[in-house]
């Protein structure tokens, strides 16, 4: 088994889907790895320290032979049409949206698995990107919005006077928020945060952060949030505003899968905001929590500062790309057996990752939606 690793393609994107360290996990399942020149560079992994693997200049040189891609990005519609037929590629591959580009993975009959549908079952957590790059993004949306702060986080006592701990509100205590929570709690803020799903709340409370009670409560299928109705939305907007009003930092990190993000801070919340106060919108890329959020900008309004950073885990490249090739691995060693390719669609893990087969979609709701 041949397994390709390419340069990531896509701007700003500084992770790279195999890492020195995790090279023996594959050797180990009897795999050769190949990669393209300078794929590890921006992450901080130089060619010399991937010791034993085959080296490609360009992508032709890399799918030669291959029998599986290991990316970061899914690859643009372009790059699909000119994979290999019958390869296998894993790596994000962003099923809600691209629908070209996942035609032209039908045409080729590429078998690809999205890290975006491994289930989250205890068994499938060592594959879980969405987490590993989760906790990433909660950690450094912390240290942004401390950043972006005019104000200090921790309480200090000094010769010049006493400095009060920052007020910071985390809305989304998912697998982001809740490392949000923990970052900004040893920085010394005081935090509150918030979640529709109830079983956060001992979350929170676990990580020193007070739980902000809306009465709202939406659990959803698999762990996850469900949409709220309108009553539910202005209930818990009420709420919240009045924390928010009082806060000098705001990270939102609410989700909901395979949906726009949805819209927890309108304008007029941002307008009861103090002026210096900042709002670090998580989600921006999927719309944004915060109305006035725009992706890739950091925009003022009225004196509070409201950032929307795009790819945060690619900010902590090193790390991310440590966990997220260590994701791939677990990954790859369900689906090679003894050296072999081995696709076995009784393991729940395998057959619900798959979003194309064999000329296939896969993935129910995406095929009905291209289809
Ligand atoms: P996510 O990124 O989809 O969403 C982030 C958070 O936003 C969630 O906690 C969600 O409840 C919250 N949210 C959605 N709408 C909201 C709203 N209107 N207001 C406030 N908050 C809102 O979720 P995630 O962090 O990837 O995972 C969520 C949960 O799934 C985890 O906390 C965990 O319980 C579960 N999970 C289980 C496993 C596993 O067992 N393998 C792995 C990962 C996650």
């Amino acid at each position: 088994i041949t397994i390709a690793v390419p340069k990531e393609t896509a701007n700003g994107e500084r992770r790279v889907a195999m890492v020195p360290s995790a090279l023996k996990l594959l050797t180990k399942l009897g795999a050769t790895v190949r990669i393209q020149h300078g794929a590890g560079d921006a992450a901080g992994f130089t060619d010399n320290q991937y010791d034993g693997v085959e080296w490609a200049k360009t992508t032709a040189e890399l799918y030669k032979g291959a029998d599986i891609v290991l990316r970061v990005q899914p690859p643009t519609a372009e790059e699909a049409a000119k994979l290999p037929e019958n390869i296998i590629i894993a790596g994000y591959m962003t099923p809600h949206e691209g629908d070209s580009r996942i035609s032209n993975l039908v045409k080729r009959k590429v078998t690809s698995f999205a890290l975006e549908l491994v289930p989250r079952i205890t068994r499938a957590q060592s594959i879980d990107a969405l987490s590993s790059q989760g906790n990433i993004a909660g950690y450094k949306c912390a240290l942004l919005a401390a950043h972006l702060s005019p104000k200090l986080f921790p309480m200090l006592t000094t010769a010049a006077g006493t400095v009060k701990p920052a007020r910071v509100v985390v809305v989304g205590a998912g697998v982001a928020g809740l490392q949000a929570i923990a970052t900004a709690r040893r920085l010394g803020a005081i935090v509150e945060a918030y979640d529709v799903r109830s079983a956060t709340r001992e979350q929170v409370e676990s990580l020193g952060g007070k739980f902000i009670d809306t009465g709202v409560s939406a659990e959803g299928e698999g762990g996850y949030a469900r949409e709220l109705t309108d009553e539910e939305k202005a209930q818990q907007a009420e709420v919240l505003a009045k924390h928010i009003a009082q806060a000098d930092a705001v990270i939102t990190t609410a989700a909901i899968p395979g949906r726009p993000a949805p819209k927890i801070i309108d304008k007029a919340t941002v307008e009861r905001m103090k002026a210096g106060s900042v709002i670090v919108d998580m989600a921006a890329e999927t719309g944004g929590n915060c109305e006035l959020t725009e992706a890739g900008k950091e925009i003022q309004h009225q004196g509070v500062l409201i950032a929307g950073p795009r790819n945060i885990p690619s900010m902590a490249a090193t790390h991310a790309s440590e966990m997220y090739a260590r994701n791939l691995c677990n990954l790859l060693a369900l689906i090679i057996k003894e050296g072999n390719i081995d696709l076995n669609w009784d393991d729940e893990v395998v057959a619900d990752s798959c979003l194309t087969h064999d000329g296939e979609i896969r993935h129910a709701p995406t095929r009905e939606r291209i289809e």
